[in-house]
């Protein structure tokens, strides 16, 4: 069955005050739409763990820090609407742009620390901008558990400190990366590859997969972060932003993987910026 699609906060309001009075718990999955397995693996994981499910499309013009990337953005609600059908959500929440950003709006939420590497400087304002409107679903479905990608496990960090530091009472959860069959996580923007920049996509995990072996048997990061690099370009990527291990839970830099990591990596293939990252446990 399809799920109604709610376009108004009102509306939402009604079903999630009828849900919690029924005793029932909510999950929310956010998304900016042109879904894929691995958004519905996040719906799958939310039915799994809560009585309703809402899944919000809303694609969020200020975590855009590029216009353009704004406008070639997908967007493919009715595809999403017969996606979702399979997965048991409840509702559909695809927010007026006005009972997000009403007229006058003027509150920015952002969190500091946890944004200051990687996507934090190469995309100004994206944190405060993804923050911000996650702050505002959050408190407008009141759910009780939300469930994210570790796709974008900076994001999924954030999100949680934010709803932490808030005192927003809801359990974000984090859900493995859904890959292509070639390794290539799954991701709206592959749309936008052409059959040959699928193929230099799909080495990115390749070469990300050998370095993070290499890093598990103990080897130091800057020199092999070099060579990944170096392959990275080899196979037809234009540019490459940050190559970064990380601590799992903190972000900090790691000179090699001394306690659970993660490896990640963005660079530009075909005209557009591909991330992704996989953990690194130590030997
Ligand atoms: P987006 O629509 O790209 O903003 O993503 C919405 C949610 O889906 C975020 O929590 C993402 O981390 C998650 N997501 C995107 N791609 C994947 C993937 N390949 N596997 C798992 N989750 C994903």
């Amino acid at each position: 069955m399809i799920a109604p699609i709610l376009r108004s906060l009102a509306e939402l309001r009604a079903k999630t005050n009828e849900w919690h009075r029924n005793g029932e718990t909510i999950g929310v999955v956010p998304t900016m739409g042109a879904l894929h397995e691995g958004h519905l693996s996040l719906a799958q994981a939310a039915k799994e763990g809560c009585d309703r499910v809402i899944v919000t499309i809303f694609v969020n013009p200020k975590q855009f820090n590029n216009p353009e990337d704004l406008t070639n953005y997908p967007r493919t609600e009715h595809e999403d609407a017969q996606k979702l059908s399979r997965y048991g959500v409840d509702v559909i929440y695809v927010p007026d742009p006005q009972d997000i950003y009403p007229d006058g709006f003027s509150t920015t939420v952002s969190v500091a620390g946890l944004t200051d590497m990687m996507e934090g400087p190469f995309r100004p304002g994206h944190f405060e901008g993804v923050a911000t409107v996650v702050a505002k679903l959050f408190l407008q479905t009141q759910a009780d558990r939300a469930y994210f990608g570790e796709k974008d496990y900076q994001q999924l960090l954030v999100v949680r400190r934010m709803a932490r530091d808030l005192n927003i009472p809801i359990e974000v959860i984090g859900c493995p990366t859904v890959r292509e069959p070639s390794g290539l996580a799954m991701s709206s923007r592959n749309l936008l590859l052409s059959p040959e920049g699928l193929k230099i996509a799909a080495l990115m995990n390749e070469i990300m997969r050998q370095l993070a072996k290499d890093l598990a048997a103990g080897k130091d990061f800057v020199t092999l972060a070099q060579d990944a690099k170096a392959a990275l370009l080899n196979a037809g990527f234009t540019e490459v932003e940050y190559i970064d291990l990380r601590c799992a839970e903190t972000l900090e830099s790691l000179p090699r993987a001394s306690k659970p990591a993660r490896l990640f990596v963005t660079a530009w293939a075909d005209g557009v910026r591909l991330i992704d990252n996989i953990p690194v446990n130590p030997a």
